[in-house]
């Protein structure tokens, strides 16, 4: 199994020059991030993710979490003292609210720190994830008591933070969910019912575990409108605010799953015991939907990355691999001799195509991470709201196309090893069995195309995705003054004009009510969508390495260039592809027979 070490250079090349880290470091609040000190910041989280999280990448894919009798779940071996050091490094902090002990660093930073620990150890990076999502919830909707008594120990990373919405009959349609919400009389509620998929619902790595949950309370309207949001600890607080008495809950069991072992997947039963779980109201009754929305969008993001983190380290490990076995040998050369399969054109186009898709992955999310940033801290009214339009409209995207990106990729890495992928050892199976479940979790990507055409696509009547669309073609010019990206240029313009046509379909059939059109071919859309989208960020990766940034390797900015060509030449060709399915209708999928 190859080892794990994040690509810094290429992660510094497009905050630098594809992102804009020094534009994102002057807005208020974040002067100290400027570029120099970000690059020492990420060269010692590379390390610690490289030496202390990547090693226990397998043993937790084999040993899993399990529940012991007692009802505690544990990790695998080594994850509660890797834990412990990535709390004591700051690592869980970094990017957290100063005023909270926070580590203060943009979102985009969060982002990068976020990929190097996700691309280590996929399973463990998802108990961050999610209490980094309790921080915001409770940043935007907590009271001030509930902001004091939680805040300081999520931002640290001493306690967790977990995300409680699906339940047997309410998976996607989260509006079904039946858990009860009784209220007490003293301003608490009791909790009753049963969440299932709960990630990282328990486990030993922490004293604390703060549960987000969504319930109903009594009377309220059926669906989405009747949700609130309930801070449910697994350790009401005691003196001091320490741990106290253990709060009315039961893992009932773990899933069983096709990856992720580590990260263990719990059945809770809340008011097991029969006098209900304590809960605390967080913002106001039947405004549930809207606080998760707070904990969703940053979360979907991150399940993105999960995309872009797989798909790394699947091509470093299918790299290393290609470069060691030797095997065939070029037509009409030696029999004797065998050479490395890295000398295959066929293999070197797998290589590539996974590269390719990991580099334009990589922009897609640093740029909609920035917007995140320019979202909370842009100077103006103005910018603000072009870039909460522009998060908007790429959040789906970024979810959707990063996660199936990641699962095709994580396969062609196995196929790169042939026989020897399909087998445990070398660990490029866990990578496709462990980027499985980013399609599903977080909205499911048929989820998210809808969202993408039915809310993000008629933003201010249509205007956000034609002037983000238009925005693109803008690189078309700088792309003029390089001859040896004129292909590149043309492939470019088709597929944007292509991605034009589409969208102004789907308007069409939405202002016409043909809503059954729409949404079948919202998902070809999104993958049409990001595709596009990538071949726009590695044309601009292509222009910035021309333009030979001082602080590069020339070697480094040449293999820049050609795998954003390859890219543009190769792979963005098959956006157009998709133009049929995305308008073929929805008529045969209505009159198949099932
Ligand atoms: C490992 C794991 C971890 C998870 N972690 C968490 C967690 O921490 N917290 C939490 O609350 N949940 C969690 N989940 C639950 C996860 O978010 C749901 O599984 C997901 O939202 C899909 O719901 P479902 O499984 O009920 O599938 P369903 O909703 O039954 O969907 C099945 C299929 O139907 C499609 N579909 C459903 N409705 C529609 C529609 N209206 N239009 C078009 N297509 C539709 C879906 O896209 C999907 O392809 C986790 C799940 C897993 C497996």
């Amino acid at each position: 199994m190859a080892g794990f070490a994040p690509r810094l250079d290429d992660i510094n090349f497009t905050l630098n020059h594809v992102a804009d880290l020094e534009q994102v470091s002057k807005l208020n609040g974040y002067q100290h991030a400027d570029p120099d000190t970000v690059a020492t910041i990420l060269d010692e989280a590379g390390r610690f993710f490289a030496e202390v999280m990547a090693p226990l990448n397998q043993i937790g894919d084999q040993q899993g979490s399990t529940l012991g009798e007692d009802g505690q779940v544990r990790t695998p071996e080594g994850f509660k003292e890797a834990y412990q050091k990535f709390v004591e490094a700051g690592w869980a902090a970094a990017h957290m609210p100063a005023e909270w002990g926070g580590g203060g660093l943009p979102y985009l930073i969060g982002v990068v720190i976020e990929e190097m620990f996700k691309s280590a150890n996929l399973a463990f990076s998802l108990a961050p994830l999610l209490t980094h999502g309790a921080v915001e919830a409770l940043v935007r909707h907590g009271s001030e008591q509930m902001q004091g008594d939680y805040l300081e120990k999520l931002v640290s990373g001493e306690w967790a933070g977990t995300m409680n919405l699906t339940e047997p009959e309410a998976g996607s349609d989260v509006g079904a969910l039946r858990t009860k919400a009784i209220p007490q009389g003293d301003g608490t509620y009791r909790l009753f019912g049963t969440k299932i998929f709960i990630t990282w619902g328990d486990q030993d790595l922490t004293d604390n575990i703060i549960h987000l949950v969504l319930a109903r309370t009594q009377g309220a309207p059926p669906g989405t409108r009747g949700i609130s949001m309930f801070v449910v600890p697994k350790y009401l607080l005691g003196e001091e605010g320490r741990p106290g008495p253990r709060n009315d809950y039961k893992i009932v069991s773990l899933e069983h799953k096709l990856g992720i072992h580590a990260s263990p997947t719990c059945v809770i039963s809340f008011g097991d015991a029969g006098e209900g779980a304590v809960g605390y109201l967080m913002g106001e009754e039947m405004a549930g939907m809207r606080n998760m929305f707070t904990m969703m969008n940053a979360a979907r993001v991150g399940v993105g990355m999960e995309g872009l983190a797989i798909s790394e380290r699947a091509y470093q490990q299918a790299v290393s691999y290609a470069k060691e076995r030797l095997q065939g040998r070029p037509i009409g050369a030696d029999p004797t001799v065998s050479v490395a399969i890295v000398e295959h054109p066929d293999v070197r186009r797998m290589l590539l195509t996974i590269r390719a898709y990991t580099e334009a992955m990589r922009c897609l999310l640093y740029v909609t991470a920035q917007e995140g940033d320019f979202a909370a801290h842009g100077e103006t009214e103005e910018r603000r709201k072009l870039a909460e339009d522009r998060l908007a409209l790429l959040t789906p995207i970024v979810k959707a196309w990063s996660t199936d990106v990641g699962v095709e990729m994580a396969s062609l890495g196995i196929q790169v090893h042939g026989g020897m992928g399909y087998v445990e050892e070398t660990g490029a199976a866990q990578y496709l069995r462990d980027a499985r479940i980013a399609p599903i979790y977080e909205g499911t990507n048929g989820i998210q195309a809808m969202d993408l055409v039915m809310r993000k696509l008629p933003l201010e009547g249509g205007d956000v995705a034609r002037e983000f669309i238009t925005g693109m073609t803008e690189v078309l010019e700088d792309m003029n003054d390089h001859d040896d990206l004129g292909e590149s240029r043309d492939q470019l313009t088709i597929a944007i004009q292509g991605l034009a046509e589409t969208s102004a379909w789907l308007g069409d059939r939405l202002a016409s009510g043909d809503y059954d059109a729409a949404l079948a071919g919202a998902t070809p859309f999104l993958r049409q969508f990001g595709t596009v989208v990538g071949g726009w960020l590695m044309a601009r990766s292509a222009v910035a390495a021309k333009r030979a940034p001082a602080d590069a390797d020339p070697e480094f900015l040449s293999d820049k260039v050609n795998t954003a060509r390859f890219y543009n030449e190769h792979l963005l060709p098959q956006a157009n592809g998709l133009i049929p399915t995305v308008k073929g209708g929805n008529d045969l999928l209505s009159e198949a027979s099932f």
